[in-house]
């Protein structure tokens, strides 16, 4: 508070730092319900091959089913849930739900090889999981288990952790993260480039993919410095022998640019906004149906 600030100014501030505590607490008592009740549901952004504009898999986004607010996007919500620990509760509802969700995509495209067989990897569907989501024990057996019970290949599923898992020299984050890609489950790093500047722990670390973070893509076409962290990033994934996916992508010249700088995967505004699992479906029935031609006409370069 500024010095020689008035009394009346302080009451201000100190009511709205009430209003705002108070608001936690109700949140948190709300989300509390709503983990019990499972008041939540799933959307899936496509992700999509760049130079085909074929879909490879989707994203899946979590949304609170808020009775009198609608849809709480998870940024509200996600911190919360990590302080309190309600995001294991959560986070076992979003993993069944999206290899549900998967097991959906790939009878779908079995049951669409009537006779024309179409040479269609199926999609995978991509989990965003919290540190502490994937640090409670029994995790990695959780993980198994879903995939199991729905009988789906581990490639099925991507797991999006963050940097900062890895910031710490965890023994055991480093030993499930083996476990998991040994079974065949693909680990990305989500915002890459926005965490800790540590690049140290890509020597070894086992994973598959990086997502380059939207706050990159977003500013790639306003400068050449813009696009060379880009392409550093790219050149990086490439070296490494790591699947580079672009989020963000909002206008056809980020497209345009992405695709120069040889980044394979994109996702974004541009091509859809995340989906209600119903329309995921329709999404890609349609592709499906249509012709590589008729895609790259809709969703790559004019
Ligand atoms: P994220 O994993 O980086 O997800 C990408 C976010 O960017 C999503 O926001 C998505 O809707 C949004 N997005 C997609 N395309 C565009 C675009 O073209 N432009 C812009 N400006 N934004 C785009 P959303 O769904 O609000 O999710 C926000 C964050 O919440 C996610 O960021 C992720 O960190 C977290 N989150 C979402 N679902 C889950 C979940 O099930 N578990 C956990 N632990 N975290 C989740
Ligand atoms: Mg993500
Ligand atoms: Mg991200
Ligand atoms: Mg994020």
């Amino acid at each position: 508070l500024a010095k020689g600030a008035g009394r009346g100014q302080w009451r201000r501030y100190e009511a709205t730092l009430h209003a705002a505590v108070l608001q936690r607490l109700e949140l948190r008592a709300a989300l509390d319900r709503a983990a019990a009740d499972q008041d939540f549901t799933l959307e899936y952004q496509p992700i999509v091959e760049m130079a085909s504009g074929r879909t490879v898999g989707f994203e899946a986004l979590v949304r609170w089913r808020h009775p009198a607010l609608g849809l709480v996007p998870p940024d509200e919500f996600i911190d919360i849930a990590e302080e309190t620990g309600l995001i294991e509760a959560i986070g076992d509802f979003v993993l069944r739900q999206a290899v549900g969700a998967a097991s959906q995509w790939s009878k779908q495209n079995g049951a669409q090889q009537d006779g024309t067989q179409k040479d269609r990897a199926q999609p995978y569907v991509s989990v965003n999981v919290s540190a502490r989501q994937f640090r409670s024990p029994g995790f990695v057996t959780k993980v198994r288990q879903e995939l199991a019970d729905a009988g789906l290949p581990p490639s099925a599923l991507m797991l999006e952790i963050t940097e900062r898992l890895l910031l710490r020299d965890d023994e055991q984050v480093w030993h499930d993260l083996t476990c998991l890609r040994e079974h065949g489950v693909r680990i990305a790093i989500d915002d890459f480039g926005t965490g800790f500047s540590s690049l140290s722990y890509l020597r070894q670390v086992p994973i598959d993919v990086l997502k380059i973070d939207k706050s990159f893509t977003a500013t790639v076409a306003s400068s050449a410095r813009q696009q060379a962290i880009v392409d550093g990033i790219v050149r990086l994934a490439q070296t490494l022998q790591l699947d580079a996916v672009a989020e963000g992508i909002e206008t056809a010249a980020d497209r345009d640019l992405l695709c120069d700088l040889n980044c394979p995967y994109g996702q974004g505004f541009l091509y859809s906004k995340p989906l209600r699992l119903d329309d995921a479906v329709e999404w890609l029935r349609f592709e499906n149906d249509a012709t590589g031609a008729e895609i790259a006409a809709i969703s790559s370069r004019p």
